[in-house]
C-alpha cells in the first residue's frame, strides 16, 4: 500500500487533497493530511479551526464550492444574534451549520478529548477517503506584527483583508508545541510527502515551525515534493503575497521554492512543481538542488486538478 503524507493549509490544502484522493481512488493508497492550526481561535467561548474545517468540509462534498469556503447552504441566524449581544468579532460572521462544528468540537475539548481525538470524531461522521490530523494538540496561534500593533492571523487576514502592512509574523506556541500522535510517524513511514499549494507563510510555514515536524520531514526516507501556490507570478486566489512581502519573498514560484529549501541543504524539498508559465524558472531550482517541472498547476476543473496530484506524486516517485 501506498502511503502519502500531504502538508495543508485551508481551501487551496483541501482542493489539492480532494483531487489526490479522487486520482488514487483505483488504488490501494492510504492518505494521511496534516493540517495547519495556526489560524485557529477562540471565539464566544468556541474552538475555532478554520484550515481543519476547510479541508474536513470540502473532502465531504458539504463545502460552497461557489463562496469558495463554509458548508453549502449556510445561513447565519446564530451569528446575527451574537452580533446583537456584542459576542465575538462584530465583522467575522460564522455560519449556523459551522457553528454546529464549532460546539461540537468544543465540547469534546471541554471534555478533556485532544484536539486529534475531537478531529477523528467529528471526521467519522462522512467518509472522507482521508484521515486528517492536526498538526499539533496544542494551541498555536499566528499573530501579525503591524504598525497598529500585533494582532491574531484572523482579524489581519478578514477585518484587515491583510492591506494593513504586515511587518512579520509570530507563530505564538509553536516553538513549543508537539506534533500530534500520528504525525510524525506518518511523515516517516510515508512513500511521499507533499506540500499542497497553500499559503507558504502563514499556512505550511506554522506546520514547519513545529520542530519534531521539521525534525520529522529531515529524517525521512520518503521524497518531499511541493506544489506552487503562485502561479506567473501571482496568488491564484487569496492574498497570500501580503505574506510573502511582508517576510521579504517575492511572489514567484522559484522564489517561494528557494524559501522551502532543498532539503539537501536544510531545507524541506526535494522536488518542486511550477506551472508552465514558469518553465523559465527550473534551472535555477535544480541547481539549488530540488528536482523541478513545469506542470499545469490550475485546480479550476477536477480534472486538471488530478493530473496536478498525479504528476506531484510522479515527480516524487521519480527521486524514490
Ligand atoms: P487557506 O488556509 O484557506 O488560505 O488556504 P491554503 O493556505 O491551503 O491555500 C491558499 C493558497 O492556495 C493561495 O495562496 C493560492 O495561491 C493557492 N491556490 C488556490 N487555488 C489554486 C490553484 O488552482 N492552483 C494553485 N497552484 N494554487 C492555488
Ligand atoms: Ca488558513
Amino acid at each position: 500500500m501506498r502511503e502519502i503524507v500531504v502538508l495543508s493549509g485551508g481551501v487551496g490544502g483541501a482542493r489539492f487533497t480532494r483531487a489526490l484522493r479522487d486520482a488514487l481512488v483505483d488504488e490501494d493508497a492510504r492518505i494521511r493530511v496534516v493540517v495547519n492550526t495556526a489560524d485557529d481561535m477562540w471565539m464566544a467561548g468556541l474552538r475555532i479551526c478554520p484550515d481543519l474545517d476547510s479541508v474536513t468540509y470540502t473532502l465531504a462534498g458539504v463545502n460552497d464550492e461557489q463562496r469558495g469556503w463554509g458548508r453549502v447552504g449556510e445561513t447565519e441566524r446564530v451569528s446575527a444574534e451574537l452580533h446583537e449581544w456584542g459576542i465575538g468579532w462584530p465583522w467575522f460572521t460564522l455560519g449556523d451549520l459551522d457553528l454546529g462544528m464549532h460546539i461540537a468540537r468544543t465540547s469534546l475539548l471541554r471534555d478533556g478529548v485532544p484536539l486529534s481525538g475531537a478531529v477523528s470524531r467529528l471526521t467519522a461522521r462522512w467518509d472522507l477517503g482521508v484521515e486528517l490530523l492536526p498538526m499539533t494538540d496544542d494551541e498555536v496561534e499566528t499573530h501579525v506584527l503591524t504598525d497598529e500593533g500585533s494582532m491574531h492571523f484572523q482579524e489581519w487576514w478578514t477585518r484587515h483583508r491583510a492591506q494593513l502592512p504586515a511587518r512579520g509574523f509570530e507563530m505564538r506556541g509553536a516553538g513549543s508545541a508537539t506534533p500530534a500522535p500520528g504525525v510524525v510517524e506518518a511523515i516517516e513511514s510515508a512513500d511521499a510527502v507533499l506540500l499542497a499549494p497553500s499559503n507558504p507563510i502563514v499556512s505550511i510555514g506554522p506546520i514547519l515551525a513545529v520542530e519534531g515536524i521539521r525534525q520529522a520531514l529531515a529524517a525521512t526516507r520518503a521524497p518531499v515534493v511541493g506544489v506552487s501556490p503562485i502561479i506567473g507570478g501571482s496568488v491564484v486566489r487569496g492574498m497570500a503575497d501580503a505574506c510573502l512581502t511582508a517576510v521579504g519573498t517575492a511572489t514567484d514560484a522559484a522564489a517561494v521554492g528557494l524559501r522551502y529549501g532543498a532539503r539537501s541543504a536544510g531545507g524541506v524539498l526535494d522536488g518542486w512543481l511550477v506551472d508552465d508559465v514558469d518553465a523559465a524558472e527550473v534551472p535555477e531550482l535544480e541547481s539549488a538542488g530540488i528536482a523541478s517541472r513545469a506542470v499545469p498547476l490550475w485546480m479550476t476543473e477536477p480534472e486538471a486538478a488530478r493530473a496536478l496530484a498525479r504528476d506531484a506524486l510522479a515527480l516524487a516517485s521519480r527521486r524514490g
